[in-house]
């Protein structure tokens, strides 16, 4: 049962020598073989080379290994097809990039391999990160571990299947508009989206540069803070990434949040947030005022606008970042009669529709004549939404919403509707235009109604809002709460 594992729990039974690497990633991709087949996390993964690292963190551990200074060694971590791995392949979910591989390590990897790490399998994803229920790959629909007629959430629906199915200790998404709170909540695991700048986004293919951050999916609190802390920190590699220092945030976990002061937006308990969603979340708030915590509303005025401001600053974004696919630089190509008909053949073929459909509409917002109608607008709206958390944490410490307005919808059941797609992400999209930290933990279940399944259940996420560079008290609030709640102790299977 070592795939069940969290990370704290595994490298102390590797400190002791209780049990080898090689053994926990076996006990990983034995999951895969058991499970994968109807969750369709990954999209491809090499057990030999996973095996292969495992040896080589045994033979480190062997030797006398410092897990303070490699807290990670000989963890399997599963990764977001996002992500460059150098000499693995890199999809992005596309049929675009074609037999691509990378010729390099994102920054997270080479910090993830510095800390020991065993890097294995490329999780499945809506293509290019653009949706919120992993339909969107070009390869396969990866399916929620709590019910598997049900989407796991996207667009890193592979990244959370894959920890809430116990396939891999942990994994790395991103997240533009809430693509790790969204499917973490949805899976029933821990997500968690650092402040904009502070972990490189070097090797993170590009969909929204303002908004998209790296991120870890965890089975609890303290191996977010774990993982957080090995990829965070400053890179000059990454132009945004800004020189701050990490602090140590699984040593701060434990401690009191007796008199920190969390706000309830009155904007965020509205119309179209499913009941026991409202009741898991207001059963949350009490948890935490017996805690200590002291709970007050505030308001984030310009909430109204996230949805709007969001689908054309990263629809503008992502219209300029995938120019680059252009059947000459990367992937794949459909050759035509001249360049602009190769051009127009490639990214016909190789685009999915969603894709298709940002691309127009980011040209459209870009283009002169409605520059400064949509794309100028909704910059300066931008700006009013992260006033508005600015003037929040003026009087409280963090930030408590739902993460969704309802648990995992059916597969299929929003695939034809964008619109109610995109409404799915209401609650997280304010974080990433504001660029503050936030985190999604398990809060509870709803019953769900299944077949020849009288007690299943899914999943429900609570959100956690942080000040700029303030992910060491959002996770210690976490902490406390989950400490003080069975949920994370539940397993999809
Ligand atoms: N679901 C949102 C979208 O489709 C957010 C995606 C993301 O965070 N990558 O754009």
């Amino acid at each position: 049962m070592l795939h069940r594992l969290t990370i704290s729990e595994l490298t102390a039974r590797l400190a002791r020598r209780e049990v080898s690497a090689r053994e926990a990633t076996q006990a990983c991709l034995d999951q895969i073989a058991r499970v994968d087949g109807d969750i369709r996390a990954f999209i491809s993964h090499d057990p030999a080379d996973a095996l292969a690292q495992a040896d080589g963190a045994d033979k480190a551990i062997a030797a006398g290994a410092d897990f303070t200074r490699q807290p990670l060694l000989g963890v399997p971590i599963a990764l977001k097809d996002v992500l460059a791995v150098k000499g693995q392949p890199l999809n992005c979910c596309s049929k675009i990039l074609g037999n691509f591989r990378s010729p390099y390590d994102a920054t997270v990897v080479e910090k993830l391999k510095a800390a020991g790490a065993i890097i294995f399998g490329r999780l499945n994803m809506d293509e290019f990160a653009m949706g919120s229920s992993t339909e969107n790959s070009a390869f396969q629909t990866t399916r929620n571990p709590w019910d598997t007629a049900r989407i796991p959430g996207g667009s890193s629906g592979g990244s959370a299947a894959a920890v809430a199915a116990d396939e891999c200790i942990a994994s790395l998404g991103s997240d533009t508009g809430g693509s790790i709170r969204q499917p973490a909540a949805l899976c029933g695991c821990v997500g968690m989206k650092p402040t904009y700048g502070r972990v490189s986004r070097y090797g993170l293919v590009a969909f929204a540069s303002s908004l998209d951050q790296i991120g870890p999916f965890t089975k609890d609190v303290r191996d977010a803070a774990m993982v957080l802390e090995a990829i965070s920190g400053h890179d000059p590699r990454d132009s945004t990434s800004v020189p701050q220092p990490v602090p140590h945030f699984s040593k701060q976990l434990t401690r009191d949040i007796r008199g920190l002061r969390l706000g309830l937006p009155k904007e965020y308990m509205v119309g179209g947030l499913a009941p026991e969603v409202k009741a898991a979340v207001d059963a949350a708030v009490k948890q935490l005022e017996s805690l200590g915590a002291s709970v007050q509303e505030i308001s984030l005025p310009h909430t109204d606008y996230d949805v709007a401001v969001y689908y054309i600053i990263a629809t503008a974004e992502a219209s300029a970042n995938l120019a680059r696919f252009d059947g000459v630089r990367y992937g794949a190509r459909v050759d035509g009669a001249d360049p602009l008909e190769m051009y127009g053949n490639t990214r016909g073929a190789g685009f999915g529709a969603e894709v298709k459909r940002r691309i127009i509409l980011g040209t459209y917002v870009l283009s002169s004549g409605y520059y400064d109608a949509y794309y100028l607008r909704a910059q300066k709206v931008r700006t009013l939404i992260r006033q508005d958390y600015l003037k929040a944490f003026e009087q409280v410490d963090a930030i408590l919403t739902p993460t969704t307005p309802t648990p995992a919808f059916k597969v299929g059941e929003k695939s034809g509707d964008p619109l109610q797609m995109y409404l799915s992400d209401i609650f997280t999209i304010g974080c990433n235009l504001a660029g503050i930290p936030g985190l999604s933990l398990p809060c509870g279940f709803a019953p769900n109604a299944k077949p020849g399944a009288p007690d299943a259940k899914l999943p429900i996420g609570l959100q956690l809002l942080g000040k700029p560079f303030g992910e060491e008290t959002i996770l210690r609030i976490a902490h406390a709460y989950e400490q003080s709640t069975p949920w994370h102790k539940e397993r999809a299977l």
